[in-house]
């Protein structure tokens, strides 16, 4: 297997009131960072897992509707919080991302794809369908959280399904997840569905990040502190959900890692305590 070192990104962030995020929370907002994976494969290179907001984030959301999602949760990002800044300050140009693992296509997950000419895009093939069928249809994307127009140009050129990578079967402590997608054919990357959220969400699993598993679960979850507690997002927020049944059975198996296996990574993409823990322990 191939060594795989990982390091986790905040890239922007969006306020909301805490209380959506898990239930018992405070009805003040607070921040939800952008996370996203830097991956360093020993025979890929450079990619990343998301990429957080950028630039291309404002100018889609410029006008109506699409202002209705930036208006329902305030973005920042600081210049030098912007993802191609931060890669310039590790020494990697946005020419070295060879490849993109698109989590889902929520906005705040893709709006740095344009910036990453020579990456190929990996996502679950019924979410690509869901967004390409989207384009045009103004309201009902932003009603979704999607905003197409961060697709690159030669998006459907460059993308290709997870679906279509070969099944291996997960270690047996991440039940009830049993099989995942070999991204790159050698056990390094396996991409995981996470039904629920949206049409079709790709967690990552890394059985050896710099030596311990990780496993990157995008929107399954907001809260790791509340995952560990078994304390769901609000009844509001579970509406966002594409299938709440499943967002529901996802966080279920979720949590029975949480609870049970003290040794992996759980990584939400947006809670800043799981991405502190990451820190602390790296
Ligand atoms: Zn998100």
């Amino acid at each position: 297997m191939s060594p795989v070192s990982l390091h986790l990104l905040r890239v922007g962030a969006c306020r909301h009131l805490e209380c959506m995020a898990a239930r018992g929370g405070s009805w003040s907002p607070v921040e939800f960072p952008a996370l996203c994976g830097l991956i360093r494969h020993s025979e890929h290179g450079w990619l990343l897992y998301d990429t957080g907001y950028a630039d291309h984030f404002f100018a889609a959301t410029d006008s109506w509707p699409e202002r209705l999602y930036r208006s329902a949760l305030p973005v920042t990002l600081a210049q030098e919080g912007a993802l191609k800044t931060q890669l310039a300050c590790l020494g990697i140009g946005q020419n070295d991302i060879g490849t993109v693992i698109v989590s889902h296509y929520h906005g705040d997950h893709i709006a740095g794809l344009k910036d990453f000419p020579n990456a190929r895009f990996i996502a679950l093939r019924a979410d690509t369908q869901h967004v390409t069928a989207l384009a045009g249809r103004r309201w009902r994307a932003t009603l979704g959280g999607y905003l197409p127009t961060l697709l690159p140009g030669d998006f459907l050129k460059r993308v290709t399904a997870a679906d279509d990578c070969p099944t291996r079967d997960l270690p047996t402590w991440l039940a009830p997840f049993e099989k995942g997608f070999d991204l790159f054919g050698d056990g390094s990357l396996l991409g995981v569905p996470l039904p629920g959220h949206s049409h079709g969400q790709l967690g990552l699993f890394i059985a050896d990040a710099d030596g311990r598993p990780a496993f990157l679960i995008a929107d399954a979850c907001w809260s790791l502190p509340a995952l560990r507690e078994g304390r769901m997002p609000s009844p509001l927020a579970l509406l966002v959900n594409a299938e709440r049944g499943r967002f529901v059975e996802t966080f279920t198996g979720l949590r029975g890692i949480a609870q049970r296996e003290c040794a992996v990574a759980l990584l939400p993409s947006h809670c800043s305590i799981a991405w502190q823990e990451f820190h602390d322990a790296s």
